[in-house]
């Protein structure tokens, strides 16, 4: 069914001889993530040690996670690559496309209706051409890769930013674009730039109430969320190894929080216990015999600032439970009176309206256990909860397990609504509003990782802060933002003062995981007589037409938007109700950069059409220049693109007619969307260029014909009142990458080297 022995095995058959030439090329001990990506170069024996943080170098994963929001146009571009079967083992979790509303059995039949034609596409085109489907309901990507697929020192890849959370099981899993993931499946390598390497010693051993969740809030206070960028995170020390496999897998996941390439712990026991649990102890015998090659060589853990290029130190008995937030997830605060200061200061509200606990960050049997411990606790000391609850499990295994243990009975008679095993209210998929727009200032507290404005309900106003679950459920139970559970009383049903003891539970379940149907379809052995039906006036799902290179000329461009502060890939595409639209192009770029806030007059989705004079909404505005033919060029802030791996954020302006982006910086996902759709993803050389673009502008690129690696391009910014200006602009194309370029689409060259 699921995972894959034998391929897991021909991974360790390769990585002593493979790791010991690369310690002999490197010239010094190897950390785990240098290991696990020397074992996975697609040539193969380590010839030459890379420079972290400038050489590309082509790896080879050993498998590839799609999620249903991001897989449509994934294997939409597939299909174009003229290949009869996906040449890694692949799989698709429908886990996107089910909003939360009323509670897991219906929201799970309306999904099932409202979405069925792209299901029906997604588990025909599986079929097709090999790939294991996970049906909707059966939980979310991250969590079902975590209990089937990972395993530790493999490499993957995965359409959706948080597969970084297989880390938690000691794997190099990165978070990529559809078209990154449609090389792989094409058979090619996968390229990347060998990332830096950030080492995170956890000393001290969690107690109380900190949680894993706590140590990655602590991170991203201290990195903020561009400190990761370009870099794995890898975690060591005894703190480390005290923790769970799943309370891993949660400060993994949030690595993307911080822009981090991915996040690792080395093989230790709490992994072997947790793949002996998930019914893989072939995995964990075969891990044990290589076990010194799942770890860092014994040099590097200790003497860390030798061998990486940054150290961070977490004592984890000084940590204090922290809730992050609001609208970013790097913005940290200790639970009590220090919250009430800057929640009074900044006008945060204070009484919070919902506690949600879940996602793929914090869904695993241990989370709910701790979690359900506290809710236990109001029931048996008459505490009525003051916020709404609302639950939903990672996996069908971990809600089965749940059930059947008494967990979520347990939030049930606290009168939370159990959701579906799926994203939710995590991504917008949350109806909790008829007008979210119009909807009042709140404050909720969640479990999640994400936090951006409107990521989970639509409503610009909910200001939602991320705690640990056990904190989460505390919160929610006392409805007060600032609750201290360490010292704060409550008032209960019978008047008296009463108070939270610490929370308790199982990192696993004792009477072991047990699901009936976990909802997995597999492909058939020749799907070739497989057809895949996609309707010429469907409003969900498109075919798609190669993209026209751009040329080695481009002038007269129009500046469609300079994008002020923030502009993540939700302001660029975003998700919510939008999701529908995932799989037709042309529809979904109808959102395309309507969250961006205009430099100009700090307005979203108002911009100026430099041909008529008048304003509209970004991408009319941009279909207006399309229909004469004028190309256009988007500015931007620093880590313009940061957030999801979805290429849809480069696919739209693509679709539209943009040619450039033009930013301080890029999220490193997002960059390399723009060069794989044939874009041009440039840099100010001088950031305060950025301050030179007025409303008005016009772009010639004077030496585009020259476009090369290290090259920097020129580019002539013509203003309303016909002066100039010429700035230097940086990039990062590699050669290759410059083929993508010339070709119009990475996707371009794959078919065009096919034929
Ligand atoms: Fe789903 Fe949220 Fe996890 Fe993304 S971060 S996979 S939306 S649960």
């Amino acid at each position: 069914m699921a995972f894959d022995i034998e391929m897991i095995k021909g991974v360790y058959s390769t990585m002593a001889e493979r790791v010991d030439k690369a310690r002999e090329v490197v010239g010094k001990p190897l950390t785990l993530s240098e290991k696990i990506l020397y074992n996975h170069l697609w040539d193969k024996t380590p010839t030459k040690a890379f420079v972290r943080g400038k050489d590309y170098v082509d790896f080879a994963p050993d498998r590839i996670a799609c999620q249903d929001a991001t897989a449509q146009m994934a294997l939409l571009q597939f299909m174009q690559a003229g290949k009869p079967k996906v040449a890694v083992p692949t799989t698709v979790h429908c886990d996107h496309l089910i909003q939360a509303k009323e509670g897991a059995a219906k929201d799970l039949k309306q999904a099932n209706s409202v979405s069925s034609e792209v299901f029906n596409f997604l588990e025909s085109v599986s079929n097709k051409y090999g790939i294991g489907f996970w049906k909707p309901g059966a939980g979310i990507i991250h969590q079902v890769v975590l209990e089937n697929y990972a395993f530790p020192g493999g490499m993957m890849i995965g359409t959706d930013s948080h597969t970084v959370n297989a880390g938690g099981l000691g794997m190099v899993a990165i978070g990529v674009g559809g078209a990154d993931a449609v090389d792989v499946m094409a058979g090619m390598a996968w390229e990347l730039k060998f990332p830096k390497l950030i080492g995170v010693k956890l000393t001290g051993k969690l107690s109380g109430w900190t949680a894993p969740k706590d140590v990655i809030l602590k991170v991203a206070e201290i990195l903020t969320v561009k400190g990761g960028t370009g870099a794995i995170v890898e975690y060591f020390g005894p703190g480390a190894t005290s923790m769970s496999c799943t309370g891993k897998g949660t400060i993994c996941n949030m690595g993307a929080e911080i822009g981090a390439t991915t996040s690792t712990f080395g093989y230790d026991e709490s992994m072997e216990r947790y793949l002996k649990a998930t019914d893989r102890v072939d995995v964990a015998e075969a891990a044990n015999k290589v076990k010194d090659y799942l770890t860092a060589d014994p040099e590097v853990y200790a003497n860390p600032e030798q061998y990486f290029d940054q150290v961070i130190e977490i004592n984890l008995s000084e940590l204090t439970p922290l809730l992050n937030g609001p609208f970013t997830p790097d913005l940290s605060t200790p639970a009590g009176s220090e919250m009430t200061k800057k929640a009074t200061d900044n006008d945060w509200p204070l009484k919070v309206e919902w506690g949600l606990i879940g996602s793929c960050t914090n869904s695993s049997y241990e989370d709910l256990s701790r979690a359900s411990s506290i809710a236990q606790q109001a029931l048996d000391k008459k505490l009525k909860t003051k916020a709404e609850f609302g639950i939903n499990p990672g996996s069908e295994q971990v809600r089965y397990t749940a059930e059947r243990d008494g967990i979520l009975k347990v939030f049930e008679d606290l009168d939370a609504t159990i959701f579906t095993n799926a994203c939710g209210p995590c991504i917008g998929q949350w109806a909790r509003y008829s007008d979210p727009k119009n909807a009042p200032k709140n404050s909720i507290v969640h479990s999640f990782n994400r936090n951006f404005a409107k990521r989970a309900d639509g409503n610009p106003n909910t200001h939602a802060f991320v705690a640990s679950p056990e904190l989460t459920a505390a919160i929610a139970i006392s409805g007060k933002l600032d609750f201290n559970p360490l010292t704060d009383k409550l008032i209960n049903e019978d008047g008296e003062e009463v108070m939270f003891d610490e929370p308790t539970g199982w990192e696993l379940p004792p009477k072991g995981f047990e699901v009936k149907e976990n909802g997995y379809l597999a492909p058939k052995e020749d799907g070739s007589n497989v057809d895949v039906v996609v309707a010429s006036d469907s409003e969900r799902l498109q075919l798609l037409t190669p993209f026209e290179p751009l040329g080695d000329s481009i002038t007269g461009a129009k500046l469609l938007i300079k994008a002020f502060g923030k502009c993540t890939t939700d302001h660029i595409s975003m998700a919510g109700p939008w999701l529908r639209f995932r799989g037709h192009l042309d529809n979904i770029a109808n959102n395309t950069l309507i969250g961006a806030v205009n430099a100009f007059n700090k307005k979203t989705n108002f911009v100026k059409n430099q041909l008529t004079g008048d304003y509209g909404g970004v991408p009319d505005v941009q279909r207006a220049y399309k229909a004469e033919g004028i190309k256009t060029v988007v500015v931007g802030d620093h880590n313009y693109g940061e957030g999801s791996s979805r290429e849809h954020a480069a696919m739209q302006p693509r679709h539209l007619g943009v040619a450039a982006v033009i930013v301080k910086s890029f999220a490193r996902i997002h960059e390399t969307n723009l060069k794989k759709q044939g874009m041009l993803g440039l840099t100010f050389d001088n950031e305060s260029d950025y301050d030179l673009i007025q409303e008005d502008d016009t772009f010639n690129f004077l030496d585009l014909n020259e476009f090369a690696p290290d090259k920097q391009l020129t580019l002539e910014v013509v203003h309303a009142d016909g002066s100039k200006d010429t700035i230097k602009l940086n990039h990062t194309y590699n050669e290759a990458q410059i083929d993508w370029y010339k070709e119009g689409s990475a996707l371009n060259l794959i078919k065009k080297q096919n034929a």
